[in-house]
Formats: C-alpha cells, sequence, structure tokens
C-alpha cells in the first residue's frame, strides 16, 4: 500500500491516537504505524472541556461513546484493548507512552481551525520530550492542496471543484482500502495495556442520552453501507430530497464519528456508478478544503461584506424556531425531528436554515450553534457550509434574493404531508390541502380536524410575502452586485 510520501520511522512502539476515526478497518493511521511500529497501542483520549462546553450536545456525545465502546469490543475481540484516558492531551498521551514503552504517535488531521491550532501545541510538546510524531489525512479522500486552480488558488463554487475532483480522482492512483489485517499482528495484548478507564455515559458530562439519537459504531455503519447500496442508491437522484422516504444513507454520524472510512464510502459510490451521491460526497470534501483554505470561516462570513447584515435580536423568534413552533409545518417538523433524533434530513435542513436567516432574519450563527448541539453528526465543514450557503454569505452560496417558500417547499416535497405529520401530531388530521398551511382552513375542518390554528397549533411567526421583501430588501442593501466582495 502506497502511502503519502512521509519520513519514516522504525520504532519498537507507537501510540495511535483516535480522534474521528473510531474504526479498525479503512484506517490510514493505523496502517501507517502498523507500518512503522513493531507493536501499536490504541487510545483515545476524552477532553472533559469540550465534552461539558457548549459546542457539543446529546446526540454527538452518545455518538461517540457508543462508537468508542464497539471499537473496544472489536479490539478486546483481537485480544487488545482500547486504552481511555482523560485530561489534557500531550499530558496523557506522554504518560501513556512511559508507561507502555512508546516512542512514537500517530494521528488523523482534523482541518478544524481550532482543532488545528490545538494539534500543533500537542505536537511541540510531544516532541519536546523526544516522542517521534506523525500525521496523516484520513478523513477525506482528496487532502486539502490537491484540488486547486491551475493558477494555484482554492476553489470557491462546488461545481468546478467537483470537475477537477473527479479528474484528480480518475489522474491519480486510487488510494486502496487498508484493511486490519496489517494492524492485527502487532496490536500490543490486553494484558500488557492492563486497565483502563470505562466508556463513560453522556450523562457523566451533563448530557441526556435517548435510544432514539443514531447508533453509531462501525458494525452499524456497515450495515446501512450495504443496505444502501443494496438498494436506495439506485432511486436516490429522485428520492433525496423527499424527507418522509428513506432515501438517502443516513451515513453522517458515521463520517462524522469515523465509523466507516471516505475511501470505503467512495468505492463504494464509484462501483454504484451514482453521480448524484458521489457528487454529495465530494460536497463534503469541498467544506472540509474551505476550512483550510479559508479558516476565518469558522467564525465569520466567508464574503466579506456579508458581516454588515444587520440581522435581528429577537431570542423569542429564535427560541420558537428552535422548539419547531414557528406555524410553518415544514419548518416545524424538521425542528422537532432534529431534538427527537439528533438527525434532520438535508432538505428540511435547508429549508429551516432559509428561514432562520431569510424568514425571521437571525444570525446564522445561532443556527449552526443550534444544530451543533443537536446533530449527531454535527461537523464544522459541513455544517458551517450549509449554513453560509443556505444564508447567502458563504462560497457558492445561494443568491440573496432566493427565499425559500416553506408552504411551496413543503407542498413539493412533502406532497401528502407525510413527514409533517410524522413530527407535528397537532397537524395529523388536517386534510392534505391544507397541510402546508392549516391557517387557511376553514373554521369546520379545523375543528373537524382537531387543529385549531392559534389554539391547537401556532399562528405563522411571520407572513411569509412580508418576510420574503424584507429579506430581499435587507440582504440585497449589503450582497447586492456591487457590495458582493469575496474575500
Ligand atoms: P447522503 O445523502 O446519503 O449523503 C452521503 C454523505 O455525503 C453524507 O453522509 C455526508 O457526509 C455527505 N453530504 C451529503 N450532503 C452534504 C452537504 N450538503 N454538505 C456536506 N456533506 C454532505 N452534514 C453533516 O455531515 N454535518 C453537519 O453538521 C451538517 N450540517 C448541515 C447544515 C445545513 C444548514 C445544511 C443545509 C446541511 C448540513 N449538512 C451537514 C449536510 C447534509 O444535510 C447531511 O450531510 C445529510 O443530510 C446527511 O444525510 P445522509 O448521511 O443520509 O446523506
Amino acid at each position: 500500500m502506497t502511502l503519502p510520501a512521509q519520513p519514516r520511522a522504525h520504532l519498537a512502539h507507537g501510540i495511535v491516537w483516535l480522534r474521528r476515526d473510531l474504526r479498525l478497518d479503512d484506517h490510514l493511521v493505523l496502517a501507517l504505524a502498523a507500518e512503522q511500529c513493531e507493536r501499536v497501542t490504541v487510545a483515545f483520549v476524552l477532553d472533559p472541556d469540550l465534552l461539558r462546553g457548549p459546542r457539543v450536545g446529546a446526540p454527538i456525545v452518545q455518538a461517540f461513546f457508543t462508537a468508542l465502546a464497539d471499537l473496544r469490543a472489536d479490539l478486546r475481540a483481537l485480544g487488545s484493548e482500547l486504552v481511555l484516558l482523560e485530561g489534557d492531551f500531550a499530558q496523557e498521551l506522554i504518560a501513556l507512552a512511559r508507561r507502555v514503552g512508546a516512542h512514537g504517535v500517530f494521528y488523523g488531521e482534523d482541518y478544524d481551525p481550532a482543532m488545528r491550532a490545538r494539534d500543533a501545541c500537542v505536537e511541540d510538546a510531544l516532541r519536546a520530550v523526544g516522542i517521534h510524531v506523525q500525521s496523516v489525512v484520513d478523513h477525506v479522500y482528496a487532502p486539502a492542496g490537491t484540488i486547486i486552480q491551475a493558477t494555484g488558488k482554492p476553489y470557491t463554487v462546488f461545481t468546478p471543484f467537483r470537475r477537477r475532483w473527479e479528474a484528480w480522482a480518475a489522474e491519480s492512483l486510487q488510494p486502496p482500502v487498508p484493511s486490519r489485517a496489517a494492524i492485527v499482528g502487532k496490536l500490543a495484548t490486553g494484558v500488557e495495556l492492563g486497565s483502563s478507564l470505562a466508556i463513560p455515559t453522556p450523562e457523566s458530562y451533563g448530557h441526556a442520552s435517548s435510544p432514539d439519537f443514531p447508533t453509531v459504531s462501525a458494525t452499524v455503519a456497515r450495515e446501512l453501507l450495504e443496505r444502501f447500496i443494496g438498494g436506495p442508491i439506485e432511486a436516490y437522484s429522485e428520492t433525496r430530497n423527499f424527507p418522509a422516504l428513506a432515501g438517502t444513507s443516513h451515513l453522517s454520524p458515521h463520517l462524522r464519528a469515523g465509523t466507516i472510512g471516505i475511501r470505503t464510502c467512495f468505492a463504494a459510490a464509484f462501483h454504484a456508478r451514482d453521480r448524484v451521491w458521489l457528487s454529495e460526497l465530494i460536497w463534503r470534501e469541498f467544506y472540509q478544503h474551505l476550512l483550510v483554505h479559508f479558516p476565518h470561516v469558522a467564525e465569520q462570513p466567508f464574503v466579506v461584506a456579508a458581516q454588515a447584515i444587520p440581522y435581528r435580536d429577537d431570542p423569542a423568534a429564535f427560541e420558537a424556531w428552535c422548539a419547531g413552533r414557528t406555524g410553518y409545518p415544514i419548518v416545524d417538523a424538521g425542528m422537532r425531528e432534529l431534538r427527537a433524533t439528533g438527525w434532520m434530513h438535508n432538505r428540511t435542513r435547508m429549508i429551516v436554515a432559509s428561514f432562520l436567516t431569510k424568514h425571521l432574519l437571525l444570525d446564522y450563527r445561532w443556527g449552526e450553534r443550534w444544530f451543533e448541539r443537536w446533530l449527531a453528526d454535527a461537523d464544522l465543514g459541513a455544517n458551517n457550509g450549509g449554513w453560509q450557503w443556505s444564508s447567502s454569505t458563504g462560497t457558492d452560496a445561494a443568491p440573496y434574493f432566493r427565499v425559500f417558500n416553506p408552504i411551496l417547499q413543503g407542498q413539493r416535497f412533502d406532497p401528502e404531508g407525510a413527514y409533517v405529520r410524522r413530527w407535528v401530531p397537532e397537524l395529523r388530521n388536517v386534510p392534505t390541502e391544507f397541510i402546508h398551511a392549516p391557517w387557511e382552513m376553514p373554521p369546520l375542518v379545523a375543528s373537524e380536524a382537531g387543529c385549531v390554528v392559534g389554539q391547537d397549533y401556532p399562528q405563522p411567526i411571520v407572513e411569509h410575502a412580508f418576510a420574503r421583501i424584507r429579506a430581499i430588501e435587507v440582504y440585497g442593501a449589503v450582497l447586492g452586485s456591487k457590495a458582493r466582495v469575496k474575500s
């Protein structure tokens, strides 16, 4: 197997520091360590500040803990152990290295700018005590810097990025999917490693777990991919936009925690010859690369001029949006699906994001943070990219004058109202012709449906026609063609 050119070390013992790559198969870091070490210890370090902090929520914490438990079982079946540590990354890794007699640490890079800064500090601390450190890009197929324009500049528009990506993938040697075989004989045994921390519960970090959040593990990821490739992928281009249908793979929490390798997913997409699904995976790469080329997007709009958008300060409207009580059924269904399951369909993600930023004129970062807290797949690249696209502040953004009409979106993508009825039970008996505009029901119909708007279900929080014109005026004043200066 050819790994990216790196200085090679020959070590008696190395530590694989897992982060967003909780699996044994298709794992470039494990493969790299196996190539250079006689013995390998696999470790994960819990960061209590991150786990208790405002930037993570119950679904993703639960996802990671479930994945860690599955990985530990997998390692134990091979006679080894997942070493679980808690505390300062550098200190914990140094202490572990001393305990097991390791002289190297191997890890997969993270493109989140804050994590990159943190990793640089960890590397310095490890090197200062003589530990060899090596990292490799595992979480994307094409490392940042490979897909760039002929001028050397990064792409800021998706379609040319995708074309270049496809040409690059066709030209370059396809990275083989590394198998676990290389590592198996090298794993330090459970006896050598001794006891380790138990996998904690989300509750121990202040998060309420739920059986309705996605179960994230390498085992489930394999099953999901097989199910998807075995059927739904064939109709993906027709069904993927309908939130009531199981038309998409549901692999996003797995790609986030790394319970499935990205090469495995791309191999499946190439094999299935489905360009639409392939394209979605390339969107993920596009947004990851942006974090490296334009790290300011983590905190600020990509479009510099968009910093001047005069967002409203309306916490009550934000709360109504969070709770799924805006009076627009498709918006409320999406927001309630998110709270109940830790996941939301892509179509509804776009609708609710447009609604927050255009109809309610609230800062996209409020929505981005809410998603961060409630998505099991919360990922800075995709989340920030999705929010900036929807709010017309990002690269390749929807034009500012595109304001999704939540009634028409509902009628088009949930024509029978099955999705709305599932997540907004107050509307369950509303006739289909009114399901996306229940305020239009005549009083007799409303009382027969057991849903009087204003009593059983909220009045629309803002009138669509008014909100649309307001958004176009406000955004237009800032982002109109002359003001639209890209960074
Ligand atoms: P599939 O349709 O099966 O697609 C396969 C994979 O491709 C996904 O698992 C995902 O990894 C990737 N993908 C698909 N669409 C996108 C996209 N538009 N952008 C980037 N990657 C994509 N996705 C996340 O993984 N994490 C997030 O935090 C996130 N936040 C979002 C916020 C907003 C406002 C929007 C509009 C989209 C967001 N997305 C996010 C993208 C997308 O909604 C999810 O990836 C998708 O719904 C996951 O479902 P799936 O796994 O069934 O996807």
